[in-house]
């Protein structure tokens, strides 16, 4: 059966959900996104992802069209019509529809909103017990990656580049360091066990899931530190990884098809998965 989409107010079959070409997402990459995990049938950390969501449309003066609590609502309907048991949904928010192109912000125009969900059983996911390996491109994106922006054409390049190296991630190289990955935030733990994953600042997204790890790890009295690593440290360290949404904690065993410690997740990335997924239930709704 055709899935449910949803656009600007209505449920629709996912063959019938359309917006126009005259969109701006669509012309000029003008719009955010926000993508949250489902598991058994709830939302994951929405809260956090919400929050950001209102900070990245606020960044660029776009108008949420609907509350976060009616947009959380949403996300809900769209799960239940798609029955959707573990996976994700993803929304995003453009400046709509204008009658040209003109690039100033159009006067009197309505947000476009739109939703879609899609499976994926995060938990059990193959890669969560081998580790991925990744390959490291050099950052040619904007400087502000802070925004959760759709223009996404760097991410893609170094994706497609992951993906014909047969890796599973790209890591995104700036100034010698290590930025974050093409979908994910990077980490690594030093030989004297203290995790190192770059501060926030417009250099990276403000991962959600990298919010909670780091929380997480503190609460248990883990060391934690907040600056850039170089691809050597990475290399050098006892384990890596990488967080988000739609991947939780990953290990990561290999760089430039060179081994992480013996190539295998380590005793951290796995505790930390635990930790995250325990967290991750815990703040279902
Ligand atoms: N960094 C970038 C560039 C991303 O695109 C993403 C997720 O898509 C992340 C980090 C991880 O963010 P989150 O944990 O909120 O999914």
């Amino acid at each position: 059966m055709d899935q449910i989409a949803y656009v600007n107010g209505s449920f629709v079959p996912m063959s019938e959900a359309k917006v126009s070409i005259l969109d701006r997402g669509f012309l000029f990459a003008d719009g955010i996104y926000e993508v949250a995990a489902v598991l058994d049938g709830k939302l994951i950390d929405n809260a956090s992802h919400l929050a950001r969501l209102e900070r990245s449309v606020g960044e660029i003066s776009l108008a949420l069209p609907e509350t976060t609590g009616r947009i959380q609502e949403i996300q809900k309907e769209l799960i239940a019509l798609n029955n959707l048991v573990n996976g994700m949904v993803y929304l995003e928010v453009t400046r709509g529809a204008d009658t040209g192109r003109d690039f100033a912000f159009p006067k009197g125009v309505k947000p476009t909103l739109v939703m879609f969900t899609s499976v994926k059983d995060i938990i059990n996911a193959a890669s969560a017990k081998t580790g991925i390996g990744v390959i490291t491109v050099p950052d040619i994106r904007w400087t502000r990656r802070d925004i959760k922006s759709v223009a996404l054409l760097a991410q893609v390049l170094a994706k497609q580049a992951a993906a014909e190296a047969g890796a599973g991630e790209a890591w995104m190289i700036e100034d010698g360091k290590v930025t974050e990955g093409g979908s994910s935030s990077a980490f690594i733990l030093t030989q004297d066990d203290v995790i190192v994953t770059r501060q926030n600042s417009s250099a990276i997204l403000p991962g959600c899931t990298r919010k909670a790890v780091v929380a997480l790890a503190e609460e248990r009295q883990l060391r934690v530190e907040e600056r850039p690593f170089t691809v050597a440290e990475a290399l050098a360290a006892k384990e890596a990884f990488i967080t988000s949404a739609t991947v939780f904690v990953q290990a990561v065993v290999s760089i430039d098809g060179k081994t992480v410690a013996n190539g295998k997740p380590g005793p951290m990335t796995d505790r930390l998965r635990e930790i995250y997924v325990e967290f991750a239930k815990a703040s279902a709704v």
